[in-house]
């Protein structure tokens, strides 16, 4: 049997399965200190022999295997958790780990499981918690010298709202995460009306960060996912302002590069079982 767990900032998926695209059972874990969120995620497992065990972590993580630190979080992007290594402490639930960042794990999950065609260059931003983008070149990671952190390029700013990342302030990420929505109209944003300018301000941040990987990674598809994409409402806008910011320069059809996770929001956990193959 497969097990995966994808770690995210607000929660966890834990799941065992068949195979990737046939899940047995899955739980929601809410993410707390690493001791009782990893206590909760070995308890869901117990009952299971897994064989090979995926992972989709949040980072920055060590993903060399060579390194001595391999699987280890090495910076405090959540609090408690700088230097947590998440493949000692989850190899009780089985030794055999594959682990790579959740974004490169839902896109793994996407270009595997999702999409119905082969895709050269994909990319999967999540815009949830953080936002991280994964980028897939004929399925395999780019992971460069690291892995790649564009969730913290710089974008201009909309308006004078100083940025949530602890480490750069006004980021991409700093400015368009759901915690950053939410310091910024003062209102969780789930109950945010759709015609609220929230989700104006969100879209064109979205499309500043969108159109900086265009132009960096010239991709055939990018899957938006994470918390925040669940406004469906934002995808015509996004693609509008990216169209806008491409001012025609070269001719794309938004609709067709810009799109939602096929795999809804099991596209992180399908992906994180596919690590294992
Ligand atoms: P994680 O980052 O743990 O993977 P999510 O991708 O669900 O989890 O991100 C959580 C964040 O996404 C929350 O902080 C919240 O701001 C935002 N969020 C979650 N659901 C929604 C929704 N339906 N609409 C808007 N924002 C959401
Ligand atoms: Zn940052």
């Amino acid at each position: 049997m497969l097990g995966a767990v994808e770690l995210g900032g607000t929660k966890c998926i834990a799941a065992v399965a068949n195979s990737p695209d046939n899940i047995l059972f899955k739980k929601e874990i809410s993410t707390k200190g690493p001791k009782s969120t990893f206590s909760e995620i070995i308890s869901f497992f117990d009952s299971y022999d897994i064989k090979k065990l995926g992972i989709g972590s949040f980072g920055p993580l060590v993903l060399d295997s060579r390194a001595k630190d391999f699987g280890c979080l090495v910076s405090e992007s959540k609090e408690g958790w700088n230097g947590v290594n998440i493949v000692q402490n989850l190899s009780i639930i089985c030794p055999n780990i594959s682990i790579d960042t959740d974004v490169n794990a839902a896109a793994l999950g996407e270009y595997m499981y999702g999409l119905n065609e082969l895709c050269e260059t994909l990319v999967y931003v999540t815009v949830g918690t953080g936002i991280g983008v994964g980028i897939l070149q004929n399925g395999k990671p780019n992971v460069g010298n690291f892995h790649l952190e564009i969730g913290h390029m710089r974008i201009p700013p909309v308006d004078d709202f100083q940025g949530l990342c602890k480490i750069h302030g006004n980021c991409w990420e700093g400015l368009a995460s759901g915690p950053s929505i939410e310091s910024r109209w003062g209102s969780k944003a789930t109950i945010i009306p759709i015609s609220h300018e929230a989700w104006k301000v969100e879209a064109q941040l979205l499309a500043y960060g969108l159109v900086n990987i265009i132009a960096n990674h010239s991709p055939d598809k990018i899957i938006l996912g994470g918390g925040v994409m669940n406004q469906r409402h934002l995808f015509p806008m996004i693609r509008n302002n990216v169209a806008k910011l491409w001012n025609n320069y070269t001719t794309i059809d938004f609709s067709n590069l810009i799109i939602e996770p096929q795999l809804g929001n099991n596209s992180g956990i399908i992906g994180s079982l596919a690590l294992t193959r």
